[in-house]
């Protein structure tokens, strides 16, 4: 034991376990370890690089947009790409994306976050909004529909609003804020409501190749803990916290809380989850959704109408539980492929801003 570290044990504090010299700020919550805040935010930062590299998310050259909701992992998200970028040389353009939901009292909060995060990092933004897309706010819908469903069309819109924005920057991939937790809490779900064509692909660090934008999670081995209360709060970042007023979610938020009782007991847990998940083996008699396109707007839909046409069809007429549930009507002649409850797909039928994209 040198000097310092005897030092430091009488003063009662403890060495960091990487470095060995400087004071252990933190116990990671990933590892239990006692570490420095400079040794953090190398290992944080360097397995987001090595999580990058290992699974090819990024060519050189690409454009990749971040949705970005104002909230803690995008924002780290934002910031981290951005630094990895340049220390990597990476090689990357990145752009800011955003969704205006059109919830008065929180989204546009949520969105002055991040206009100050475009001058911080320096990242173009563009915001799309549901009213320019669809004609509606998310105000307006829930004054239709009241507060149950909301999320559903919420979730549904987003998705298309995103693949839409991101089309805009001509972008070659989107990369999204989804954590560790997420995805655990997502395979969770896929497993609780027996949905099969979501569990196998929920796990997936890029989705949607065969659809207009692919998407990427660098945050997929991620904890939520390190991003928020560890990582963004000691580099004081700049990111909205608030939930939707709109956000009702009970069995989403039951699956929470059980995934966090189990990295009480047992930190690792988040990441078996995960593992299971990728573990999965699809028997070949599951019957998966074929992919075709929307007759009418042209988006990427197993059915006749995608989800978002058949919901907005309910709105513009006046019938909002349209496109609730299994479809009847609109889709009838597709009817087979009515199985398929949301257009929203695997992870990113995670639903909130709260929860990011
Ligand atoms: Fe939309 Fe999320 Fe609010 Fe639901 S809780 S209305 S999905 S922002």
């Amino acid at each position: 034991m040198d000097e310092a570290d005897t030092k430091l044990r009488k003063a009662g504090g403890r060495l960091c376990c990487i470095c060995n010299q400087r004071r252990a700020a933190l116990k990671r919550p990933k590892t239990l370890e006692q570490i420095c805040r400079e040794c953090f935010y190398e290992v944080f930062e360097e397995e987001i690089h090595q999580v990058i590299v290992d699974n090819q998310l990024f060519k050189p050259g690409e454009r990749i947009a971040i949705g970005a909701s104002g909230g803690k992992d995008s924002t780290v998200l934002a910031y981290v790409l951005s630094e990895l970028n340049q220390r990597h040389n990476y090689g990357l353009d990145l752009f800011l994306l955003s969704v205006d939901e059109g919830i008065t009292g929180y989204r546009d909060d949520s969105l002055e976050t991040v206009k100050r995060n475009e001058m911080q990092y320096g990242l173009p933004l563009k915001i799309v909004s549901y009213k320019d897309l669809y004609g509606w706010t998310m105000d307006e819908i829930v004054k239709m529909i009241g507060l149950k469903n909301n999320c559903t069309f919420c979730g549904v819109f987003r998705r298309q609003a995103l693949d839409r924005g991101a089309s805009l920057l001509k972008v070659d991939k989107l990369a999204t804020g989804h954590n560790a937790d997420d995805i655990a809490e997502t395979v969770l779900l896929n497993i609780l409501r027996g949905d099969i064509a979501r569990l196998s692909r929920c796990t997936s660090i890029t989705t949607g190749e065969d659809g207009p934008i692919p998407r990427c999670k660098p945050f997929k081995y991620t904890y939520e803990k390190e991003i928020m209360f560890t990582y963004a709060y000691f580099k004081r970042l700049d990111y909205f916290s608030t939930e939707c007023i709109y956000s009702p979610n009970a069995y989403r938020g039951f699956a929470r809380e059980f995934i966090k009782d189990l990295e009480r007991i047992r930190p690792r847990a988040i990441l078996d989850i995960i593992k299971s998940g990728e573990n999965f083996r699809i028997a070949t008699s599951t019957k998966m959704p074929e992919q075709g396109t929307c007759e009418r707007c042209g988006y990427i839909s197993s059915q006749k109408w995608c989800k978002a046409c058949v919901l907005l069809e309910g709105l513009n007429r006046g019938l909002p539980k349209l496109g609730i549930g299994r479809n009847k009507g609109l889709n009838n002649d597709r009817k087979k492929d009515a199985k398929q409850t949301s257009g929203a797909k695997s992870i990113e039928s995670k639903q909130c801003g709260t929860l990011d994209f």
